[in-house]
């Protein structure tokens, strides 16, 4: 039997991998969009518990550094969100019910609508108050389309009732600058602007992180990013602008030796073709390590890149350490599965996804410090 070494009593609390959240970074990356968009306002995006990493505790820090508008998907995250920041203004993406029109008003919260029954509910069911208005320029998914605009032309006299905060509509492919629908969906959002007196008097709404990247003809009277907040890279093929908010490590419970011919993990997927090192680390796809990281993740211990090998368990992986320094290769070590030389989108690439995805599946059982500036 290979041996095997196990950590022992370290003193380390725990046993799982730790969720390092910066808040600093966060705040740091809302000043350098607020920047970009120079005179123009800037919202932050904090749907799904902001992108995995906690609005609990996410919002207020940006509210603290001046962020006044926050935009969440559900009408419940939207009531949570209003519990902890009472005063921000905060939209909700996905359009109200004729039922849930009374529960938008009682928190104070600005629905998004959608299509031409939502404009109706809001006209009948909470005259005279504030909602934004979504067009559909190319995303086919929420907002007017071309056929719901002519409705909206014939049914103006509804918007009377519907004070307009914001039009806006969302880009599909911002983080492509050369890409020819970017120009498309600004000169479609333009010409709907313009079919009605109050779309074009109305503030506009039009750019997501990498939107506010594509320049000033984007940037209308707020910006709307979510992913550049935590560190996602805004632009394809540039330099990430942003800072790296997330950093997620682990230390190596076990190493062991493996021969020629021994398998390593479920399915005996990966066959040894030589003699080496493996080293264990806890987290799996029960943690949002995904399953598509199989032989293709990539963890960091120190100067050293070291591959996944075998499948991804639900609660560990199995990394290959026969080239680590022997120091580095030993139970206790600390290895970064996310961080500054692993980014949320470089895990995304090898996964096959992208850094959203990453972000979003980081699970409630990692053990989670927040660190301001
Ligand atoms: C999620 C979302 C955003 C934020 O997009 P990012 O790419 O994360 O900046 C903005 N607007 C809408 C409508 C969205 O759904």
């Amino acid at each position: 039997m290979p041996r095997s070494e196990a950590a022992g009593a370290g003193g380390e609390p725990g046993t799982g991998a730790e969720l390092t959240i910066d808040l600093g970074a966060i705040v740091a990356n809302y000043n350098r969009l607020r920047r970009e968009l120079g005179a123009v306002p800037c919202a932050a995006v904090v749907k799904a518990d902001a992108y995995g990493l906690g609005a609990a505790r996410v919002a207020p820090a940006l509210a603290a550094a001046g962020c006044d508008t926050f935009w969440v998907a559900h009408l419940e995250e939207g009531i949570a969100l209003r519990a902890i920041l009472p005063q921000a203004r905060i939209f909700v993406l996905i359009g109200p019910r004729g039922d849930s029109a009374a529960t938008y008003v009682r928190h104070g919260l600005t629905p998004t609508l959608n299509a031409p029954d939502e404009i109706e509910t809001w006209a009948t069911h909470a005259a005279g108050t504030a909602a934004a208005l979504h067009i559909d320029t190319g995303m086919s998914r929420l907002g007017l389309s071309p056929r719901d605009m002519d409705w909206l032309t014939d049914h103006a006299v509804l918007l009377d009732r519907v004070p307009l905060a914001y039009v806006m509509s969302h880009l599909v492919v911002a983080e492509e600058p050369d890409h020819p629908l970017n120009a498309e969906q600004l000169h479609r959002f333009r010409a709907a602007r313009q079919r009605l007196p109050q779309l074009a008097r109305a503030k506009a709404s039009f750019a997501n992180s990498s939107g506010i990247f594509l320049g000033p003809d984007f940037h209308f009277d707020l910006g709307r990013p979510g992913a550049a907040l935590y560190g996602l890279a805004p632009t394809e093929s540039q330099p990430n602008p942003m800072a790296q908010a997330v950093h997620l490590q682990a230390r190596i419970l076990q190493v062991r030796d493996v021969d020629v011919g021994d398998s390593v993990g479920y399915g005996a997927a990966h066959l040894r073709l030589r003699r080496g090192r493996i080293a264990t680390l806890p987290a799996g796809y029960a943690d949002g390590y995904m399953r598509g990281l199989s032989h293709r993740g990539r963890v960091v211990i120190g100067a050293h890149t070291v591959p996944v090998v075998g499948r991804v368990s639900m609660d560990l992986i199995t990394i290959d350490v026969s080239d680590l320094p022997a120091d580095l290769a030993r139970p206790g070590q600390l290895a970064t599965l996310i961080g500054p030389g692993m980014t949320p989108d470089d895990v995304g690439a090898l996964a096959g996804t992208n850094g959203y995805e990453v972000l979003t599946q980081l699970s409630r059982r990692y053990r989670r410090r927040y660190v301001d500036a």
